[in-house]
């Protein structure tokens, strides 16, 4: 028999979460996650139930009170730089994430920045580069491309860092249906941790291995997607109900069926 393939990444561990912009006003209420090396792992969860704030506790942009774990490094401000090795965000909105003249010079950044020579730079850029689909955009403006373009190209400045977790804020989001196939496709094949926040139930559901749903800063369930989205009782509670946009097309008249 052969061996089981070596899973690539690191697992992370959150305890007990708790963190508010203010105050008076907790956003995060105590959250516990276990997530395991190399899995894809969806955070789910209604606007505003916490998810990007959780997100940005992974390497340390945002401190609460409780424990972050990512592989053997402990989330603390002695730890910042290893944190940020091991973890990269993929933000919303890409224009965040790039800010130099050219796609070569924002996925090298990165690199620069971690120490490497300028030559393994190039080649970590070609390599992230080809991985989203980018070979042949090396100079060109990021403000120039398209959404879907710079959601790539940003993508390539975080893989270009060979990070052993990637966490996707919203990757889905303002993208067409043949865009958010070909993301879910690369996002499955990853060789990393993958966490995902989304409120884009379909495409989460179907990369995930294991979903837990967030709500108004607690975890009110982990496991499966299938059980997931087969409890609507429980998405509408969540405010995730899905499965009422197909009825309301079958409604029309429209038929839906994979069979
Ligand atoms: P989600 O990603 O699930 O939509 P967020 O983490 O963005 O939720 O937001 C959770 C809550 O924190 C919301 O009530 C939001 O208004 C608030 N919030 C987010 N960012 C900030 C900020 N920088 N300052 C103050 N409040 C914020």
């Amino acid at each position: 028999m052969s061996e089981p393939a070596k899973m690539a990444g690191a697992g992370v561990k959150v305890e007990d979460l708790v963190f508010g912009y203010e105050e008076s006003r907790p956003v995060l209420r105590g959250v516990s996650l276990d997530i395991r090396p190399g899995e894809r792992f969806g955070i789910l969860g209604p606007s505003g139930a916490g998810k990007s704030t959780l997100l940005l506790h992974l390497n340390g942009l945002l401190w609460g009170s409780g424990l972050v774990r990512v592989g053997d490094v402990v989330v603390g401000r002695e730890t910042l730089a290893a944190a940020r090795r091991k973890v990269g965000l993929v933000f919303e909105n890409p224009d965040d994430q790039l800010f130099t003249p050219t796609v070569e010079e924002d996925v090298a950044f990165g690199p620069l920045n971690l120490g490497l020579s300028r030559e393994e730079a190039r080649v970590r850029v070609a390599n992230a580069l080809a991985r989203v689909g980018l070979t042949g955009f090396e100079r060109r403006t990021p403000h120039r491309l398209s959404l879907g373009e710079r959601k790539r190209a940003a993508l390539a400045a975080v893989l270009a860092m060979e990070p052993e977790v990637v966490a996707f804020d919203e990757p889905f989001s303002n993208l067409n249906p043949a865009l958010v196939k070909s993301l879910t496709e690369l996002i499955a094949g990853l060789e990393a941790t993958v966490i995902l926040v989304s409120q884009q139930m379909l495409p989460a559901l179907a990369v995930c291995d294991r979903v837990a749903v967030l709500v108004e800063g607690r975890v009110v369930r982990t496991g499966a997607p299938a059980a997931l989205a087969a409890d609507r009782a429980f998405l509408a509670s969540a405010g995730l109900d899905f499965w009422n946009s197909l009825e309301a097309a079958r409604a029309k008249g429209i038929r839906i069926s994979l069979d």
